[in-house]
């Protein structure tokens, strides 16, 4: 039977299929549908949001350890909160498949950055692979738990958005029922300890990494297109796509697994060809470790885009040396006034930055719809990096520049990022001696990412009544004296407390507390 199913709920199905026994992740566009969609279809695989991505995969490592097939999955800058574990586990390998979705998002969609997380998967000695469609998304996702297995190591999956988000046809199988296996306790293997370490590397470098170069050789995962033309096209991912789709007379290497390379095959088929090109979105991460074999790459990144999507068209134009065209001439972005995204009427969020707009102060924002407060008719938000750091970030400023500054200023964080990496940022405040404001936008769900339940939602990812994080609790645990809750619909309240507290000589934490208007109570 074939499925139509978007990228992400096709690797869904290959957990399920695969016998996956555990799945945890923190929702961050575009790979939130993954474990929504293990939640809502399949009660076989234990399923949960975690407060961030690092204790999501060492949820999934722990279960992995203990014997069960597990599975994590994140966007691309969720790697880097996880990266501590993602590099030490891969030395402590598996005993159950341990399968990390990754999410990159060429073109910065809904991201901070455009970062290539193939290179975190090579800098980590993590195999990694590349589907290309939706099918392609569920059977890797299967075979990534046999790798993990066979070889004692995680494996990531590496998407993008065009993936993740597109729909296609899936071959529909059965689950395979796997038992979880007997614990064993093995401190040499899972104790990282200086000397259990430095075994391990020597392990990976001298057996696990050979056999996996051998596996990509041989295993057919990566896919030879021959054709009677002097051209080759070197691609992966989604860029494979739009490769057949305009270069129907060259000759193709698709590669699957994108670490580690298959060097023999590439030599042999570079061999064949006149001229090698080489197509991939993002970093010329391919194309620098063909071009780090001593092979002449003709076309690459210097004709095609390092920034953002790659589409048929531009592909076409930059190997086919045709004008470029739009796929949608009447779209024309520069004929379009601008319409950037705003938040909902009556969100919330919106009466804080009436009254930080109104009382001019600094704000270090954070990362959630309400970074929407940097647009217009607000404009009131300043500063911005990654989750959990405008309380961090405040701080530094106070040490620049002093209190008097800081009496100007207001750090502002989700209730899901304070969770996140809000609350190191709080200790490091207080521990420090800062005298900084911190408003905790409290609306009762992570919003942004499409309103997944979170520790202070006090329901778990099915939606189940569990433990509720008292955030006044947990601000004043970490050393907070002056910690108020309002209502942020009451603007008076709001500006008059938001006044009083920016003035005092310690730190203060503002929760402003009303539900998402769009989630029902
Ligand atoms: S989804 Fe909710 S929190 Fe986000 S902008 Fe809309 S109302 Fe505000």
């Amino acid at each position: 039977m074939k499925k139509i199913l978007l990228g992400n709920e096709a690797i869904a199905r290959g957990a399920y299929e695969a016998g996956c026994h555990i799945a945890a992740a923190y929702p961050g566009t575009p790979s939130t549908e993954i474990l929504e969609t293990i939640a809502r279809d399949y009660p076989e695989i234990k399923s949960q949001w975690s407060p961030n991505e690092k204790t999501a995969l060492e949820v999934a490592a722990g279960a992995s350890i203990a014997g069960a097939r597990s599975l994590v999955a994140m966007k691309h800058v969720g790697l880097n909160v996880a990266a501590d574990p993602f590099f030490t586990f891969s030395y402590t390998g598996v005993l159950g498949g341990l399968v990390i979705v990754n999410a990159d998002d060429p073109g910065a969609w809904s991201s901070q950055n455009e970062q290539d997380n193939r290179h975190l998967g090579r800098a980590a000695k993590i195999p990694v692979l590349e589907p290309s469609d939706p099918n392609e998304a569920k059977e890797f996702t299967k075979m990534a738990f046999e790798i993990s297995e066979k070889f004692d190591v995680p494996v990531m999956i590496r998407t993008v958005t065009r993936l993740s988000h597109s729909q296609g046809l899936v071959e529909i199988d059965d689950r395979k029922e796997i038992p979880v296996k007997e614990f064993v306790r093995d401190p040499k293997k899972n104790v990282m300890l200086p000397a259990h370490a430095r075994i391990r590397h020597k392990y990976k470098e001298e057996i696990q990494i050979p056999s996996l170069i051998e596996y990509s050789e041989n295993s057919g995962i990566n896919k030879l297109i021959k054709r009677k033309t002097n051209r080759g096209i070197i691609t992966s991912g989604i860029a494979y796509e739009y490769v057949m789709e305009v270069c129907p007379n060259d000759s193709v290497l698709k590669i699957g697994m994108p670490w580690p390379l298959p060097e023999k095959l590439i030599r042999e088929f570079a061999s064949q060809v006149e001229e090698l090109y080489v197509v991939e979105e993002l970093d010329p991460y391919l194309e620098d470790a063909i071009k780090a074999m001593g092979i002449e790459v003709k076309g690459g990144k210097n004709i095609i885009p390092i920034l953002g999507e790659l589409t048929p068209e531009i592909v076409n134009s930059a190997l086919n040396n045709v004008e470029y065209k739009p796929a949608f001439p009447m779209y024309d972005e520069s004929k379009i006034p601008a319409r950037p995204p705003v938040l909902c009427k009556g969100c919330p969020h919106i009466f804080v930055f009436e009254v930080l707009k109104k009382l001019d102060l600094h704000v270090n924002g954070d990362i959630g719809c309400y970074t929407l407060g940097v647009f217009p008719p607000y404009s009131a938000m300043h500063t911005q990096g990654c989750m959990g750091a405008s309380i961090g970030m405040h701080l530094g400023m106070e040490k620049a520049h002093g209190s008097e500054l800081i009496k100007k200023s207001v750090a502002v964080i989700g209730d899901a990022k304070f969770i996140h990496s809000g609350i190191t940022g709080l200790i490091d405040l207080v521990y420090n001696k800062g005298t900084g404001t911190v408003i905790i936008l409290d609306n009762r769900i992570t919003a942004m990412t499409g309103h997944q339940n979170n520790p202070a939602s006090g329901k778990t990812i099915s939606g189940e009544a569990t433990f509720e994080l008292d955030l006044e609790a947990i601000s004043k645990a970490c050393g907070v004296k002056r910690v108020v809750t309002v209502d942020p619909k009451d603007t008076q309240l709001l500006e008059k407390t938001i006044l009083e507290e920016t003035q005092a000589e310690e730190p203060s934490v503002i929760i402003t507390k009303r539900r998402c208007i769009l989630v029902k109570s």
